[in-house]
């Protein structure tokens, strides 16, 4: 690539209120991922995704093969779920706790150490936006940003989208599995983008990334110039390193202006947003039909001695996982399902990976930086590092007083949880914490 930007290529100006500067740490910028080995078991939860579980279709006894379908929902808010290994279905059982804590029905297949993919695995037969919608929900594909919303489902949507953009902009500390995405399965990517685009009838596509990813630019800057023909209309945006750069609405008015208003969706602005691992699996898809059945996660923190990308069939064990990259286990102090900002903590690390895990991090008492919270001393950072113009200082004294309909008034169903303002909060209060409360208590009281 050039020096200068070319066509495909266009640096963001900044034009987004907030966001704050957050440490660099990418210990595994630009590793290619370590295949995990065959696990002796998965144990696969029926909830990967926002709403309604999946209701297993096999039994104890099975015999399953990679990519089957093991189960599924009739809900319209849902996504098929796939065997990750081949072996023997050894269990089904209810009420298990996932990774974050929630109840959930578990497949569990014994591994017989073969990986034979399933017999009825064939490349879709797409010949109207109809099909291709249906062939990204057979995908099992869901939003892997970490949102967990169906694909399929969003692409649905009634409205008139003239740009969709795919979303690479992976703004968290430690993250990198979706820069190996841009750097490593460009052509998936692209592809996914690309029948994304031509299917639902969207003229433009842009691709955003941060600049501190570059090398991912320039691979998929030499694909695109060099087979223009296949790629038009796709361009690359580039903007400055800023958290939280990747939330959706933070993403769309950086690129198209556009400003997603409080309670609407990025299809009310005729736009539609993506991310990059959930596109290349789209890609993946639509040329093998093999479904989402691995994940790339990458592994860090400071209890862990190899931080890596690592492939990991979906339903293994966190520890597993941990263990393959020389856990410390002496100077652990929590485990993190996701990044540092946004992530949640693992109550069980012997529970299993899920589709959206595109992290784990095991850190240490100092890494987490753990201090009490002291009185506030309205220095006002918390404003300014908010990205949706909120004013958390005044959300948390509402949420002291216990007075739910002001702090809704002022807008707390509208954080977005980025952790920007716990962050910037010299008195070390947990505001994020108390607005994910805040909300979920709004919702039960309005149902
Ligand atoms: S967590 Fe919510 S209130 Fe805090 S900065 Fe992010 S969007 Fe704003
Ligand atoms: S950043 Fe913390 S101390 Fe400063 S105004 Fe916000 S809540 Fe108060």
């Amino acid at each position: 690539m050039s020096s200068s930007f070319s066509n495909t290529i266009s640096r963001v100006v900044e034009r987004h209120h907030g966001g704050i500067k957050v440490p660099d740490i990418d210990h595994t910028h630009g590793n290619k991922p370590t295949k995990f080995p065959i696990p002796n078991k998965v144990r696969i939860p029926m909830s990967m995704h926002m709403g309604a579980p999946c209701k297993p279709l096999v039994k104890r006894g099975d015999e399953v093969q990679v990519g089957q379908i093991i189960a599924d929902s009739e809900a319209l808010l849902s996504a098929p779920i796939h065997a990750s290994v081949s072996g023997k279905v050894t269990g089904i059982s209810v009420g298990e706790l996932d990774a974050a804590g929630n109840k959930t029905t578990l497949i569990e297949i014994e591994s017989d150490g073969k990986m034979t993919p399933w017999s009825e695995i064939k490349i879709p037969n797409i010949n109207s936006r109809q099909d291709f919608i249906q062939s990204v929900r057979d995908s099992g594909v869901v939003g892997l940003g970490g949102a967990g919303f169906p694909t399929s489902v969003k692409f649905a949507t009634d409205q008139k989208i003239e740009i969709l953009i795919a979303n690479g902009a992976e703004c968290e500390p430690y993250n990198t599995s979706d820069y190996y995405t841009m750097q490593y399965r460009t052509k998936e990517m692209l592809n996914g983008l690309k029948e994304s685009m031509k299917w639902l009838n969207i003229d433009q596509g842009i691709i955003f990334v941060e600049e501190n990813k570059m090398s991912a630019v320039e691979e998929i800057i030499k694909l695109l110039e060099t087979k223009s023909d296949q790629y038009p209309n796709i361009k690359v945006m580039v903007a400055p390193v800023l958290y939280p750069r990747g939330a959706e609405k933070v993403v769309i008015q950086m690129t198209t202006g556009r400003v997603v208003p409080a309670g609407k969706l990025p299809a009310d602005v005729n736009v539609l947003v993506s991310n990059v691992t959930t596109l290349a699996e789209i890609g993946k898809f639509l040329e093998t039909g093999v479904p989402l059945i691995d994940k790339v996660v990458t592994v860090d923190g400071q209890a862990i001695r190899e931080p890596q990308n690592v492939l990991v069939p979906i339903g293994t064990e966190i520890y597993e996982i941990l263990k393959f990259c020389d856990l410390d286990e002496s100077i652990v102090e929590s485990v993190i399902m996701g990044g540092p900002m946004m992530g949640v903590a693992v109550g069980d690390i012997n529970s299993p990976l899920i589709k959206m895990n595109n992290a784990i991090l095991a850190m240490t008492k100092a890494e987490r930086g753990d201090c009490p919270a002291t009185e506030c001393i309205r220095c006002a950072k918390c404003v300014r590092g908010c990205p949706m113009k909120l004013s958390p200082t005044i959300m948390y004294k509402a949420i002291m007083k216990e007075n739910l309909d002001q702090a809704k008034e002022i807008g707390v169903m509208n954080c977005i949880e980025c952790g920007a303002c716990s962050y910037s909060c010299p008195a070390d209060i947990a505001l994020v914490h108390w607005f994910r409360q805040a909300k979920s208590a709004i919702r039960t009281k309005e149902r």
